[in-house]
């Protein structure tokens, strides 16, 4: 599940083909409170499908190991992707194809894997062989709509041996404290998006910068994406449609705050460290400048669909 970067905001079909984002499968059957209005199952409504239709993806399936016509990879080393952003990575559905997802993963050590899932009491048992403390290069974050979610996810995102763990509170539909789970120390960042699409609910400012407070407290980097379709500001209700709007907005509220910047050690296929000069470096255009996403994002990959493009 999630995003044209981050949060539950999706840009058309092209969700689907954005340079990174990895959807080994897709479809998912809805598990809480956050999936009332799921934007897969609406994006598939468009084209007359069912999001309720699990399958493999074909090209997209090998996505990671992917090389151009000069045999380098299209995922640069450093790159962070996002996994399974119209489905669930660990949806039961999908089990007898994760071994072979896992797989790819430990082939790309020098990529950054960002895993979301509602299911995190599935994980556990959904490890591949070797995993041992973690795999470096592979993030968990569990979604947390609301306090409720909250209270059932984050202790087992904290019981489970991952080397980076983050917190995703969108659709951000009811307030969320996140205090008591902090000390851990194992929580580095925390994303935060409204709710988009038919039926989008209120996503309240006073909710936001509550949980940026806790996250601040703790030096944890806390990122606002964008305010979704409905916002409420000192009582007042704005309606927001365009997404750009939204992260702009987002971007202007100056609730976005760098924590503790997370670091992963990235190696090359012989398990030497990768220099630094040869990682990649997100590009960000003119458009990027104003959006909320902009501290968690991988970067503008030039794809040509707005006019962050002409500018570079
Ligand atoms: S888990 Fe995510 S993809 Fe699956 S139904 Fe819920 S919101 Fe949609």
């Amino acid at each position: 599940m999630l995003y044209s970067i981050v949060g539950n905001r999706v840009y058309g079909r092209e969700a689907e083909s954005l340079h990174d984002i990895w959807n080994p499968w897709h479809g998912c059957k809805k598990c809480s409170e956050g999936c009332q209005h799921c934007y897969m199952y609406y994006l598939d409504s468009l084209r007359g499908k069912d999001g309720g239709e699990i399958y493999r993806t074909k090209a997209g399936f090998r996505y990671p190991l992917a090389k151009d016509r000069d045999g380098r990879y299209k995922v640069q080393s450093g790159e962070m992707l996002r996994v399974c952003m119209t489905s669930d990575f660990f949806l039961e559905e999908a089990d007898p194809w994760r071994g072979e997802a896992w797989e790819i993963m430990r082939q790309r050590p020098d990529v950054k894997f960002f895993l979301l899932t509602k299911r995190p009491q599935r994980v556990a048992q959904q490890l591949p062989p070797g995993w041992g403390e973690g795999w470096e290069n592979v993030m968990l974050n569990v979604t947390c709509e609301n306090q409720r979610r909250a209270d059932e996810r984050i202790p087992l995102l904290l019981s489970l041996p991952f080397k980076h763990k983050g917190i995703m509170c969108a659709p951000y539909i009811g307030p969320v404290s996140i205090r008591a789970y902090l000390p851990s120390g194992q929580i580095e960042q925390v994303l935060c998006d409204g709710e988009n699409y038919d039926g989008a609910r209120p996503c309240h400012y006073e909710w936001v910068k509550a949980l940026r407070d806790e996250c601040a407290a703790y030096n944890v980097t806390f990122v606002f994406c964008g305010t979704g379709r409905r916002f409420v500001k000192d009582g007042k209700l704005y309606r927001i449609e365009s997404q750009h709007l939204q992260s702009e907005q987002a971007f202007k509220s100056g609730l976005s705050s760098a924590g503790k910047p997370m670091r992963f050690d990235l190696r090359d296929p012989w398990g030497d460290p990768i220099p630094e000069e040869r990682l990649y470096r997100p590009y960000f255009g003119e458009r990027c400048q104003s959006c909320g996403m902009r501290i968690s994002c991988n970067g503008c990959s030039r794809c040509g669909k707005c006019e962050n493009t002409d500018k570079g």
